[in-house]
């Protein structure tokens, strides 16, 4: 069992390829496990509750803020998104390490309760590609596509906070150079 288990948070902006990348490392780093948030987000085709987000109604997320459940809440793109300080704690007490794929917010705000906190940026090749991206997901009409883009500009200012930074040009670079940064952490306790 790791004696000191890490927190690792990835950011990026949307469509840069974040899901992706980290269903990609779950299955190549054991002890590894995501948390997985809470958003009043509505589920895409194929989202499912308590697997992809835990889907609530804005009532449900109030009273989980009232009840202080989160570790860290944010507002992004309109919704609201949450990490359950329980399912964190969980994992770590398991002796798992934990990934959270949050926002900048988010990520920042673990970085202060957590100093230890690695923190890995995602980034596209380039906002054309993104924009691309987003497009061929189809996930999000032409309004919530702009504003994703434009969110996407402020974030990517915020890269230089991350303690690493990674292109996701190609997914299986891409996933290779995170599974090392993992695995160099992890070797260092
Ligand atoms: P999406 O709607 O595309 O799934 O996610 C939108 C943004 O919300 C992404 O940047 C994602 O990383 C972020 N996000 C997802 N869960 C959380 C969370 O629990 N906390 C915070 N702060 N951001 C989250």
């Amino acid at each position: 069992m790791d004696a000191d288990p890490k927190v690792f948070v990835i950011s990026g902006p949307s469509g840069a390829g974040k899901g992706t990348l980290t269903t990609e490392v779950l299955k190549r780093v054991p002890s590894l496990a995501r948390s997985i948030s809470v958003t009043t987000r509505r589920p895409r085709p194929g989202e499912k509750n308590g697997v992809d987000y835990y889907f609530v109604t804005a009532d449900e997320f109030r009273e989980h803020i009232r009840k202080n459940d989160f570790l860290e809440w944010a507002e992004v793109h309109g919704n609201y998104y949450g990490t359950l300080r329980s399912i964190v704690e969980k994992e770590l007490a398991a002796g798992k390490d934990v990934v959270m794929v949050i926002d900048v917010q988010g990520a920042i705000s673990v970085k202060k309760m957590m100093p230890e906190a690695v923190l890995i940026f995602i980034k596209p090749p380039s906002m054309e590609e993104l924009r691309k991206r987003l497009k061929e997901r189809k996930t999000e009409n032409e309004a919530e596509l702009e504003r994703r883009m434009k969110n996407a500009e402020a974030e990517m200012k915020l890269a230089k906070l991350y303690d690493f930074v990674v292109i996701n040009d190609d997914v299986n670079r891409a996933t290779d150079e995170l599974v090392g940064i993992i695995q160099s952490i992890r070797s260092k306790s």
